[in-house]
């Protein structure tokens, strides 16, 4: 439902539980966040119901670890299983070297599921999003897109039918996030020397009114310096920047 990721300079603990507040109002029914760990890991933390129960459970466990200056956060609405802790975004391969979140449905899901099942995969939730998550982790891990996060979000995008703004990290690229969208919004946020994705602009304009429409079938890299707009297939497309001139 709520989308922010964030790259840059600052706590992005506090940048992405301020971005999901200002998304509050679409409503949800969970939250969570993936932040890189600063170990070559990712933390991560959701729960089911109020930004509150997520704030409380995050100051309950090592903060050393949700001090990173990248990550990403959700608000979660709900349409494939259950509105529950494990359900509740973002979610990642079996190794947890890959997190996603996702706005949206992925209508073929129960196909890429079997799939993924044959190959031996277990899966953590009931919902359509978890797919993404294992398939960005296999064409990182292996094959043409091996090592590369945006041609593997590429391939995945290519793969999903229905309406996605997906929203990827992977550990071993800690100052990066990739984001793809097909018939659901998602703007880019550019600062100095830090970018920021989200579902909605109101989750960055505190920080900066430069933005970046992504059109249709288009992903965006960011990382602090800079960002970089393709279309599916990788190929670069001219980003369309404008000035938020909401009064705060
Ligand atoms: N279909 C996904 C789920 O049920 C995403 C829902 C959303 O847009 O928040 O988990």
């Amino acid at each position: 439902c709520g989308i922010v990721g964030y790259v840059g300079h600052r706590p992005a603990l506090d940048v992405v539980l301020n971005g999901l507040r200002r998304l509050e109002y679409r409503g949800y029914d969970s939250a969570g966040v993936a932040l890189a760990d600063g170990a070559g890991g990712l933390a991560v933390e959701r729960a089911a119901g109020a930004l509150a129960n997520l704030e409380k459970r995050l100051g309950e466990v090592d903060g050393d670890r949700f001090a990173g200056t990248s990550g990403m956060g959700h608000t979660r609405w709900a349409t494939h299983g259950a509105p529950t802790d494990r359900n509740a975004h973002p979610h990642r391969d079996a190794a947890g070297a890959v997190a996603v979140v996702h706005n949206g449905i992925i209508e073929n899901f129960a196909a890429l599921r079997a799939e993924l099942e044959a190959a031996g995969v277990e899966m953590a939730s009931d919902t359509d999003t978890e797919t993404a998550a294992h398939l960005v982790a296999a064409a990182y891990a292996d094959g043409p897109t091996a090592g590369d996060l945006t041609a593997s979000t590429c391939a995945v995008a290519r793969r999903l039918e229905g309406a996605f703004t997906l929203v990827v990290t992977h550990a071993a690229e800690p100052d990066r996030i990739v984001a793809a969208r097909r018939s659901s919004p998602l703007v880019v946020g550019v600062g100095e020397g830090e970018h920021f994705v989200a579902s909605d602009v109101a989750a960055f304009i505190e920080h900066t009114r430069e933005a970046v429409e992504l059109g249709q079938d288009q992903v965006v890299t960011i990382t602090g310096d800079g960002y970089r707009v393709t279309d599916f297939t990788g190929a670069e497309v001219a980003a369309k920047p404008f000035t938020v001139n909401w009064d705060l």
